[in-house]
């Protein structure tokens, strides 16, 4: 009905019942606009670009799914109009159609159903969210696809569930039930009875207006969902469950047969370890696009889940990387750790580099994710290692000590690095994915995983340039993991630093709120070892 409504967070606390109940469960989702993924996006405009394992550059919902649900996804799982119509023209080109009239109904709906079909193939139950709201020009084909399969397939095969707005008048005093009563009858116009009503208010539906709205929209009045604003997103399913929403599921949908009570223990841990923490950090996020959180949410919530695991509340202080460039670092006083998070160009560099210095003289815990390991590596050359001049070809091509750059730009004599540059797209366009590195020994990065290979997903252009590695490494730096050829740097640490780790990767793309990730882990019991003035603590678990 409106944006920023919460689909993809209610679609994924049912799908995550639903898991609990027994049932393999996946999740899509079909963006409307036309762009083929939002790789290229601007995150101030679309948010964070979150990547899959096989490299796809997707929606931020699909992070909300992969948080709640245990299935792992895949490109196939978001699908935009410009995927969908690529696929059309080129089989156009390609005299699939032989000499048809290509249209939006049926070429660009089957093509759109073909891919529902293959991404929730082998699957009990595919959960399909479709992005922007009802009326919109872009969202037509993809409502008409969903109608078809409902009429082809039957009742029992397809159900509709719509996630509304019920607004509260506070000069009323009332909740208003008029533009659910609206959308839904937009969506009737075109063929689609909802199944399902979640209704999103400030406070509980009363029965009164949730009658009301089942009479006036033809939707089973115990399928009209009260959804509450929750503190906390991942009390959602637990909500969604005590209204028995997975039960009207079940029911419509015949899986009577199949399902076992909701297990909803490990959500209720997770729940509990929010509610009841033991202590409490502040970490300083610096990064460039502060102001838009959504840029980095899959970030904050594997910040969230790290303290999770230790009963921690995490408090994060989110600042520009040029602020530091202007006020030094007095802009990063009074926080527990500093995290320096991905990102590109050149503006605000310098005070991710000033923000590694600070953090490595002062030894408070520092991460750097990315462009934060590169940050690191750039402050350690140029401040202990000699090279002034060092600096990412990223922001200056023609810097005296690229101690960052491009693989195609430090190809070494030895021919290894070369044919590799040339076997794979690495020189000059992003690597994408799940990359397996291993771990060194003795490192705190191989302690806190607890194994010698990981694998975590990436999505960068430039390196560790291994010219400098000798370098590096004499001026103190310690590569604690490398790729599975030895070829790329993939983290680096200080060993005389209470914890200063940085990776190539991205790992808060694999934090779940259920079981956290190791170096999150690590980082906050980090930064609560700081503020405890370095003692080391008792181990507390969630
Ligand atoms: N801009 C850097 C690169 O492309 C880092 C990318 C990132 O932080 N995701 O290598």
């Amino acid at each position: 009905m409106v944006s920023s409504l919460g689909k993809g967070i209610a679609a994924a606390s049912l799908a995550a019942i639903l898991e609990a109940r027994g049932l393999r469960i996946t999740m899509m989702k079909l963006d409307p606009y036309i762009n083929v993924d939002p790789g290229t996006m601007s995150p101030f405009q679309h948010g964070e670009v979150y990547v899959t394992d096989d490299g796809a550059e997707t929606d931020l919902d699909l992070g909300h799914y992969e948080r709640f649900v245990r299935t792992r996804l895949t490109r196939k799982n978001s699908v935009t109009t410009g995927r969908i119509y690529e696929e059309v023209i080129r089989k156009e080109r390609r005299g699939d159609y032989l000499g048809g009239t290509v249209q939006v109904i049926p070429h660009i709906t089957d093509e759109i159903k073909r891919c529902i079909d293959a991404a929730t193939e082998g699957f009990d139950v595919g959960l399909v969210e479709i992005g922007g709201t009802v009326g919109d020009i872009e969202s037509l084909p993809f409502l008409e696809a969903i109608r078809q399969i409902r009429t082809e397939r039957g009742p029992d095969q397809a159900i509709f569930m719509h996630l509304t707005l019920v607004p509260y008048i506070a000069a009323a005093g009332e909740l208003k039930t008029k533009p659910t009563q609206h959308s839904v009858k937009e969506l009737r116009s075109i063929g689609i009875q909802p199944d399902i009503l979640l209704c999103r208010s400030e406070k509980p539906l009363p029965d009164g207006e949730r009658r009301k709205i089942a009479l006036f929209t033809n939707v089973h009045e115990k399928a009209v969902i009260s959804c509450v604003d929750v503190d906390n997103i991942y009390k959602l399913p637990l909500w969604l469950h005590s209204q028995h929403l997975d039960e009207i599921v079940v029911e419509r949908l015949r899986l009577e047969s199949q399902v076992k009570p909701a297990d909803l223990s490990e959500w209720e841990a997770v729940v509990d370890a929010v509610e009841h923490p033991v202590d409490e950090v502040t970490i300083a996020v610096v990064g460039k696009y502060v102001d838009h959180q959504d840029a980095y949410k899959s970030l904050g919530e594997a910040l969230r889940h790290g303290g999770l695991r230790q009963r921690t509340k995490v408090r994060l202080k989110w600042l520009e990387s040029e602020q530091v460039e202007y006020e030094g670092a007095a802009a990063l006083s009074g926080v527990d750790a500093i995290l320096v998070p991905g990102g590109f160009g050149d503006r605000g560099f310098e005070g991710k580099v000033l923000t590694a210095k600070h953090a490595r003289e002062n030894r408070i815990p520092y991460f750097g994710i990315c462009y934060g390991m590169q940050a690191a590596v750039v402050d350690v050359a140029r401040h202990i290692a000699g090279l002034t001049g060092a600096n990412t070809t990223e922001n200056d091509r023609r810097c005296e000590h690229p101690v960052i750059g491009l693989i195609t730009e430090w190809r070494t004599a030895t021919g290894e690095v070369e044919r590799r540059s040339e076997e794979s797209d690495l020189g000059g366009t992003m690597r994408l994915g799940l990359q397996e590195c291993r771990l060194k020994h003795g490192t705190k990065a191989r302690e806190m995983y607890g194994k010698d290979v990981v694998a975590e997903r990436h999505r960068h252009r430039y390196e560790f340039n291994n010219r400098y590695r000798t370098q590096i490494e004499d001026a103190g730096l310690v590569i604690s993991a490398k790729s599975m050829d030895d070829l790329l740097v993939e983290m680096i640490e200080l060993p005389d630093h209470p914890w200063f780790v940085a990776c190539q990767a991205h790992p808060e793309f694999l934090s779940t709120p259920r079981d956290g990730h190791p170096l999150f882990i690590g980082f906050i019991r980090a930064a609560r070892e700081h503020k405890a003035g370095g003692r080391l603590l008792k181990e507390v678990s969630a």
